[in-house]
């Protein structure tokens, strides 16, 4: 069982067992580190620290956690593990800036080999890099400029060409100048009338220059990682890179022949790839992934997309802006992916039906024909329904993403995938060879290339300073279709399946000066807040600029505020951000315009 399990149980009463089983394995770590059994001072300061730790999971009283810790590393006891203070920082959600006292505490108070370890990482000697990383995607070319911004002596390989991996090529940065170009083609040609903007009857696009506006996007965000790149001091190299053993990694560069480059230590980041359908060949231009859909060369009559998550919906949304007839097949009855809360998603199909796009939900995709003209799709509905045939003439596969390691050559070095392929690592970003590393879509958690930043600064600072930090807790998700739909935090069905008591407060934009100023009222601001505590356990948004007002959810969230401090906090206004003050003051009494 992990510390966040035992913080849990902690903090829902099953408080003794919990208590114990942690303090076994503390004093197993400490006996190992220090070849010494807890002295009964100790035992109590530990337990009344394990004590704290459960209540602050529970909102009771951060600041009583830190100075605790600060307590224990102050009493001049023999060194404590510090992995038992890394545990706090990730399952009770402190953040960096609470988490620094207790580091600098660690750093005059304890005196633990493995930091003097850590520190010591990275000297290596003249040609042996500090560090070396395999990709040059979000993951590891932040990690890169941190590496160099901590004065690491470090190499980036990348084989694409160019540097941001998927999100900036073929990924984050190229759908949004799609939707965002698609969208405003699609307001002037539908939302004008009722603003008095006249004259824009005959209104059409050019797609090619559509496509050049999001390359160009493209080129100045990838060019700018390359200055950012000189910037610190990174070494680029372009070519792929596979493991010859467990320091040396060869490189085929894309201009022709090889070099090989050795590191004291190593971070994985070669991303992910599209899912494939099984029995569907992908040729990127009838049968296409998100990376066909980012460049078709005309708008097709009709496209089905298998799939109905965020990056279905997103390309399903830009083509059927376009002029193409959309069709959203979907295993699941619901949209969005696991993660959207049921309501908001609900909402969201409506409003995406709406403008146009069909939905086939709880529907099975069994097969592809793509021989004819157009594509023949067999469906069936998931619980063994009506057989019936779809065409299209494009089909975007949609159906998830999938880590990637082909020619990697971990077999070279034993590397250990799970179920999923993913490369197995521990808390610090560890592999089962302490000094690789793993970060990013390749490995756990949520695909999305903020999580994948959070984690190179974290892998690099573990690595010069011996500790890093990221709240997986916090992670904020959005989908930007019209309108967008944003999350962070716990929905609905999750803390209804771990038997969470909860309090919801909503506000809906048509109540919203601001949207009504804009004629723009469709969604809502849901807010989910623990009913004891009132501390916030998730924040559910739909509506106009919702991915922008997550990142005031999301702060909320990481600093443990309570559905009351946001509500009582001034919002300019007329804004549409003055939605989720009301929604707060709805969750906690009531809100005033609604
Ligand atoms: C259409 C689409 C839209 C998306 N939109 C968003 C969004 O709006 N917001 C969001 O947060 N996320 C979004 N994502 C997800 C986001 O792009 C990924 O989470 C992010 O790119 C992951 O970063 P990474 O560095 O782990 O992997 P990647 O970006 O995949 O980078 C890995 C890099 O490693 C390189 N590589 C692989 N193997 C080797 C090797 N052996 N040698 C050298 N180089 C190698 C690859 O060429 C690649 O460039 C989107 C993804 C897609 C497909």
């Amino acid at each position: 069982m992990d510390i966040c399990s035992w913080a849990r149980q902690i903090a829902s009463g099953s408080r003794e067992e919990a208590l114990s089983e942690i303090l076994q394995y503390m004093q197993l770590e400490f006996f190992h580190s220090n070849n010494m059994v807890f002295s009964p001072e100790l035992e109590v300061s530990v337990r009344s620290w394990i004590l704290t730790v459960g209540e602050v999971d529970r909102g009771v009283d951060r600041k009583k956690l830190w100075h605790s810790e600060i307590f224990l590393l102050k009493q001049n006891l023999p060194p404590l593990p510090r992995r038992l203070f890394e545990f706090t920082m990730l399952s009770s959600r402190i953040m960096p800036r609470a988490a620094a006292p207790v580091r600098s505490a660690l750093k005059a108070h304890t005196n633990l080999p493995r930091f003097v370890q850590f520190s010591r990482a990275y000297a290596s000697s003249a040609d042996e890099k500090d560090l070396v990383i395999i990709g040059g995607g979000v993951a590891g070319y932040v990690a890169a400029i941190k590496a160099g911004q901590e004065g690491l002596k470090v190499t980036c390989i990348e084989k694409r060409g160019v540097l941001g991996g998927t999100c900036l090529n073929v990924g984050c940065i190229p759908s949004k100048s799609l939707l965002n170009n698609s969208h405003m083609y699609h307001a002037i040609k539908h939302d004008t009338k009722q603003r008095g903007i006249v004259g824009v009857e005959g209104v059409s696009f050019d797609l090619a220059k559509m496509m050049k506006a999001k390359d160009t996007s493209v080129t100045s965000l990838t060019n700018g990682i390359e200055f950012l790149f000189k910037k610190n001091g990174v070494e680029y190299l372009k070519g792929a890179g596979s493991f010859v053993n467990e320091h040396e990694i060869k490189v085929d560069l894309n201009d022709g022949g090889e070099t090989s480059v050795s590191g004291k230590n190593i971070i994985i980041a070669t991303g992910s790839e599209a899912t494939p359908f099984p029995g569907l060949e992908i040729d990127e231009q009838r049968v296409i992934t998100s990376t066909g859909a980012l460049s078709l060369e005309k708008v097709p009559e009709s496209m089905v997309v298998i799939g109905g998550g965020i990056i279905g919906l997103e390309m399903g949304s830009v083509w059927s802006r376009l002029g193409s007839k959309v069709t959203v097949v979907e295993f699941l009855n619901q949209i969005g992916g696991p993660g959207m809360d049921a309501e908001i998603s609900k909402a969201s199909l409506k409003t995406l039906k709406k403008q146009g796009i069909d939905f086939k939900l709880g529907t099975k995709v069994l097969g592809g024909d793509p021989s004819g003209d157009k594509i023949k799709l067999q469906v069936d509905a998931a619980k063994g329904g009506k057989e019936e045939t779809i065409e299209a003439d494009v089909v975007l596969v949609a159906i998830g993403r999938r880590p990637y390691t082909a020619g990697l050559g971990l077999e070279n070095i034993g590397m250990e995938l799970d179920e999923r392929s993913r490369v197995i690592i521990d808390q610090e970003y560890r592999t089962k060879v302490p000094h690789i590393r793993c970060i990013g879509d390749v490995t756990f958690g949520p695909m999305l290339a903020h999580k994948a930043e959070e984690e190179a600064v974290a892998a690099v600072e573990y690595i010069s300073k011996g500790y890093g930090h990221v709240n997986y807790g916090v992670i904020p998700s959005v989908m930007y279709t019209y309108p967008e739909v944003a999350w962070v935090g716990q929905n609905e069905a999750e803390l209804k399946a771990s038997d969470t008591a909860y309090r919801i407060g909503t506000f809906p934009f048509s109540a919203n000066s601001r949207a009504k100023t804009n004629l723009d009222t469709e969604g809502m601001v849901k807010i989910i807040a623990c009913p004891e505590t009132d501390r916030l356990l998730g924040v559910h948004i739909i509506g106009p600029n919702a991915g922008e007002m997550i990142a005031e959810a999301a702060l909320a969230l990481e600093y443990g505020a309570s559905s009351e401090d946001i509500a009582r906090t001034c919002h300019a206004h007329p804004t549409l951000s003055e939605a989720f003050k009301e929604a707060a003051m709805a969750t906690y009494s009531k809100a005033i315009h609604f």
